[in-house]
């Protein structure tokens, strides 16, 4: 029996050095990049510390509502003059970090460049950031991709974000509660009221749905915020089919209102 368990143990430090020395070698052959400028970095799935440092996360204090930061602490549940001017359909906002270069390497390298890997990064950030309303959320949502625009990037990068924050938050993942009734042109390059327009009554609750929307409280998911438009228009969907709660979380916040390129 001991000997049994020796032969195990040592076969599996054999097998942990091959293991080792083929990460070696692969690395060697085809070294880890950065996630979002593909620099060179020492282990795979990573950022290089040039872009870590340049991360701009959204720490507290910020706006209940936006995800704003505040200058100074205004007190819990605080909320922006832009919010009271003009109050998102949503409850409540949380985003991981503010958008820029460096967000903006990470959300593409998921989106457009098949590293599924940076999606475990944003994941985990956005899990960070948005504790305290996945604690109180009865599911998780992703914004959906029409069927066209999914069968042509084969992936919708949102669902796979919110299928990895509500497994590790302990939440049901549920997308089939909202579809896009239909395709819309890319929001790249619109204006605020044209962003608005063409996501207008883009999404429904399927009828069949509705009573496991009604009465519930959502966590909406999706890789980043610019003017919001289209969270919006999921969140009417879902409050039209009875959600008590709507709050989003996002990887990043594009906060200067001229940043529409994404
Ligand atoms: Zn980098």
């Amino acid at each position: 029996m001991l000997e049994c368990g020796m032969a195990a143990l040592t076969f599996a430090r054999i097998s942990r050095g091959l293991s080792l020395v083929g990460r070696l070698g692969l690395d060697w052959l085809i070294p880890p990049q950065c996630l979002a400028c593909r620099g060179e970095v020492a282990a795979a799935s990573g950022l290089c510390v040039a872009c870590w440092s340049r991360l701009a996360f959204i720490e507290a204090p910020f706006c209940e509502r936006l995800a704003i930061p505040f200058p100074y602490d205004q007190g819990e549940g605080a909320v922006s003059a832009a919010a009271l001017a003009d109050p998102p359909s949503w409850d409540r906002a949380r985003a991981a970090l503010l958008f820029d270069d460096a967000a903006q390497g990470l959300a593409h390298a998921l989106k457009y460049g098949d590293r599924h890997e940076a999606g475990l990064l944003m994941a985990r950030l956005m899990l960070r950031a948005g504790t305290d309303i996945l604690r109180s959320t009865d599911g998780v949502i992703p914004v959906p991709l029409h069927r066209f625009r999914l069968w042509r990037r084969r992936y919708n990068q949102s669902a796979i974000l919110a299928r990895r924050i509500s497994k590790d938050a302990g939440r049901a993942f549920c997308p089939g509660l909202l579809r896009r009734s239909r395709a819309t042109r890319s929001q790249t390059g619109l204006n605020h009221d044209e962003r608005r327009r063409n996501v207008s009554n883009a999404f429904i609750v399927p009828e069949d749905s509705h009573p496991l929307v009604a009465g519930k409280s959502f966590v909406l998911i999706d890789d980043v915020r610019t003017t919001g438009a289209t969270l919006q228009a999921c969140t009417r969907a879902l409050k039209e089919a009875g959600a008590a709660r709507v709050d989003v979380l996002t990887f990043a916040l594009v906060h200067k209102p001229k940043q529409l390129h994404i």
